[in-house]
């Protein structure tokens, strides 16, 4: 259906839908306007299908997560102006995660920019410290040859967000079906992914030499290696060898949290003790306390797999292998395969993480079997974390955001299925919420996607549950209701004083929000709990039916903690 002619004069619109559909784009998300709202229907009538937004910011976080899910660019569909302002949210959220996104933006007439044109901005230049490449087209037949340039970008190397300007002149002017389809063949062959060398032999030896003598093994793993779907690799790597692993919050589902030889209940004892660690596709930064003491042992060994060259060298890790996950834990595997080696469940290592793991497990269920109510964030978060093990396979995708509701829900709630799970990610990103679950739903339509969120990162995009009514999507998203930012008015009696004491204090939302009302308007399921029945009926209900829900559940607002587990950096 893609190769479905459009007759007579081609103009930049259609040219434009064109190329994306000819270079294999197959969902859109974005906001139409002038000028692209005709790009936006002729890809719809090419076979792409364009999920339609009220803001820009959730369609861009959508495009990102999109590309994340399924290893393809995510395409973001902007207007003008503060359209393409809007959606840098979208890029540099994608920049920061390294996900595949590319941002297409309508843009000014070329002849009246600078004169103060409708919606007029230097576009290629806002966007460029945000992307991997900002191109614009000042000519239609330089189009077709744009969109490949972007999508082949998008995803070369380490995946990130690409930016493409459309002028409105150029996507009214118009050429010849033949020429048309001259750019738009050699387009599509140029729209291929940089072929990425391999890691040297000697470098895979030297992984597994210092793996192999090592006392205390760890292998961490994280979004990288799960865009790379190293699962199937990393898997036999961890069952060949018998050494522990620890996913980032991302990594998650890579090996299901439930594998004997996670480490994510024994953390602190696997990354303080460690003194070979094996990180794949995770950076070294703040969520991994950049690798250094205290937390990491002063003398740990890193051996860094990641595709991008600058990240091995800015880490300066004992061996970095630069590559593609999956492809080096595959040269790994068949190395060792000739010469294996395994620590055994009574290693004591092994032993020692397994033992720290099952005791702060066991620590943990006596906290979760108590029934709180009014609800703190553990009761509820069980009562979630079974209803969505009793949905089985495919698992659920869970999209999690909020301070306490995204760090209680990290360490309760359990992945068993790779890149399910979406969360605040490297930026601790908040309002990604409604575009995440969008994107997940539309990327894995067999899956349920269920959304695990505070009132406040909700409220940054709520009007999207119409975007899951519309078209709807099996999402239900279920808001932790504290009344505010990290809940009730926190304020010492000495820090409510000046002219506006009255006015509620910053952290603070309306009381008891009806957020199931919300959905309601637009055709919805809302359902409001305060009892563990409650919850339990409105989950069982919500998850079989598969249609658009939102749960308002009513948590105690002084439960949690201000800035959840990250009060240091408050
Ligand atoms: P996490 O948040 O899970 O710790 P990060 O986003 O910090 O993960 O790190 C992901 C890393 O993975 C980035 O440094 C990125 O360059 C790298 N990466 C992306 N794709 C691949 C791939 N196919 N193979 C190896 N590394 C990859």
């Amino acid at each position: 259906q893609n190769d479905l002619r459009f007759h007579g004069p081609i103009d930049g619109n259609v040219l434009a839908a064109m190329a994306l559909a000819r270079c294999g784009v197959d969902r859109m998300f974005g906001v139409v306007g002038i000028p692209v709202t005709s790009l936006a229907t002729r890809a719809v009538s090419l076979g792409i299908r364009f999920i339609a937004f009220h803001n820009e910011q959730s369609a861009g976080y959508a495009a990102s997560a999109y590309g994340y899910l399924t290893g393809r660019p995510g395409v973001l569909l902007t207007v003008s102006g503060p359209g393409c302002v809007h959606g840098l949210a979208g890029i540099s959220n994608a920049m920061v995660n390294a996900w595949p996104l590319v941002m297409i933006s309508g843009s000014c007439d070329q002849r009246d920019f600078g004169r103060g044109d409708f919606q007029e901005l230097d576009q290629v230049e806002a966007v460029k410290p945000f992307s991997k490449i900002s191109v614009k087209a000042t000519d239609i037949s330089e189009i077709p040859n744009c969109v490949a340039r972007v999508l082949n970008s998008a995803v070369s190397g380490r995946p990130g967000g690409c930016y493409f300007d459309l002028p409105s002149d150029v996507l009214h002017q118009t050429i010849s079906e033949s020429e048309a389809e001259r750019l738009l063949a050699a387009a599509e062959e140029f729209a291929h992914r940089e072929v990425i060398p391999r890691v040297p032999n000697s470098q895979i030896e030297e992984a597994i030499s210092l793996l192999k003598h090592a006392e205390r093994p760890l292998i961490v793993f994280g979004k990288g290696a799960a865009i790379a779907r190293a699962e199937g690799p990393l898997k036999k790597l961890v069952e060949t060898t018998g050494i522990p692993f620890l996913p980032t919050p991302m990594g998650k589902g890579l090996l299901p949290d439930t594998h004997e030889l996670a480490a994510t209940a024994a953390r602190s004892l696997a990354i303080g003790k460690c003194d070979v660690a094996l990180v794949v596709g995770a950076r070294l930064n703040w969520l991994l306390h950049f690798g250094e003491p205290p937390k990491w042992s002063k003398d740990v060994k890193f051996i860094l797999v990641d595709i991008c060259k600058e990240e091995v060298e800015l880490r300066k890790p004992h061996l970095g292998l630069i590559g593609d996950a999956k492809e080096v834990l595959e040269s790994i595997n068949k190395e060792i395969k000739d010469d294996p080696f395994c620590l055994g469940k009574s290693h004591p290592w092994v032993e020692a993480i397994s033992q720290k793991a099952k005791d702060n497990v066991a620590k943990m269920e006596v906290q979760l079997a108590k029934d709180v109510v009014p609800f703190n964030f553990l009761t509820p978060m069980r009562i979630i974390r079974d209803a969505i093990l009793a949905v089985g396979s495919p698992a659920p995708i869970l999209v999690s955001e909020g301070a306490n509701t995204m760090d209680v829900g990290r360490s309760v709630l359990v992945q068993t299925e790779p890149r399910t799970r979406l969360d605040a990610g490297t930026w601790g990103t908040m309002g990604v919420g409604l575009g995440y679950c969008i994107a997940a739903a539309v990327a894995s339509p067999d899956r349920l996607v269920v959304a695990v969120e505070g009132d406040s990162g909700f409220g940054f995009s709520a009007m999207e549950v119409e975007t899951l009514v519309r078209y709807e999507l099996p999402v239900v998203v279920i808001v932790f209701n504290n009344s505010g930012v990290y809940g009730g008015d926190r304020r010492t009696p000495q820090e409510i004083t000046g002219p506006y004491k009255h006015d509620p204090a910053p952290t603070s939302f309306v009381p008891s929000a009806s957020y199931d009302k919300m959905i309601e308007a637009f055709g919805g399921k809302g359902y409001y709990v305060e009892s563990p029945e409650e919850l339990k009926s409105a989950l069982a209900e919500s998850f079989s039916a598969r249609k658009p829900a939102v749960v308002n559940v009513k948590i105690d607002p002084y439960a949690g903690a201000e800035s959840g587990r990250l009060q240091h950096k408050n």
